[in-house]
């Protein structure tokens, strides 16, 4: 594990996320029976993230207590090098979700979607069992129902999915899964932010060469002018990063 600007990073890479989220979910099957077991929470974080955390007590507790927490975004890599503590490669939140569909169709892991507007995270499935086929979807949900929240989480318990997918944005997304652990009922929770937009195709995911070049946020930002605000943040994470050298 690394520290940035004092948040919590696990030096983690994709194909180890995956071989940990088996054996959370085989923990999960062998204690079943014997409820109040709490899910493996997976936080993605990206710079952004950081820097909430730091003003976030409940984000950043959220971070603390996870059973993993990825490096999400160039920034992360970037500030990971500058301190001397590179870390691998990228362990972004869509990247995950479609590693894990393909996992969870080929061993038969349940999924639940939570979150994105109403009919969003159903194309989602639509697409990720079109992709995967086998996958078996636990249940399906949108991320507005501040009003019947506790019918929801009923729901997703009597489901108990292997796998939940909160697509709820962060960090409302970790706060929500933190606070509600005990009562969810699943193997591995996971916040995915937009993840359900994209895959459901409502959204388009920056071309290859863009990632590549590290232009993923240009593309966004492009694409939702109304973002620009978010991006305030990047300067000073990497102003702060390079003042602690
Ligand atoms: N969202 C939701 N419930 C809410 C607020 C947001 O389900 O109360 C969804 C929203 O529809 C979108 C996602 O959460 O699909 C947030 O996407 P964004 O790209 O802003 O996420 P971030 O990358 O900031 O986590």
């Amino acid at each position: 594990m690394i520290r940035i600007l004092g948040v919590r990073v696990d030096e983690i890479t994709m194909e180890q996320a995956v071989a940990a989220v088996e054996r959370f979910i085989a923990a999960f099957r062998h204690h079943e029976a014997a409820s109040e077991q709490r899910p493996a929470q997976i936080v993605t974080i990206n710079p952004e993230g950081i820097w909430l955390a730091r003003g976030d007590a409940a984000f950043a507790e959220a971070i603390e207590r996870a059973a993993l927490v990825t490096p999400d975004g160039n920034g992360v890599l970037w500030a990971a090098r500058q301190q001397g503590t590179p870390l691998a490669e990228r362990v972004t939140g869509i990247d995950l979700t479609y590693r894990l569909a393909e996992q969870a169709a080929r061993q038969g892991w349940s999924v639940y979607l939570l979150g994105a507007k109403e009919g969003i995270a159903k194309a989602a499935a639509a697409r990720l069992t079109e992709q995967y086929p086998g996958l078996t979807v636990a249940g399906i949900e949108n991320g507005y129902f501040r009003d019947r929240e506790q019918q929801v989480i009923e729901q997703i318990a009597a489901a108990a999915p292997d796998i939940l997918l909160a697509a709820l944005g962060m960090p409302f997304q970790e706060k929500w899964l933190f606070a509600h652990a005990a009562e969810l009922n699943c193997g591995v929770a996971i916040g995915i932010g937009g993840s359900f937009d994209v895959i459901s195709g409502q959204v388009r995911r920056a071309p290859a060469l863009l990632q590549k070049l590290r232009l993923e946020w240009l593309w966004r930002l492009l694409a939702d002018p109304k973002r620009w605000r978010r991006y305030l943040v990047i300067p000073r994470f990497m102003r702060a990063v390079k003042k602690q050298r």
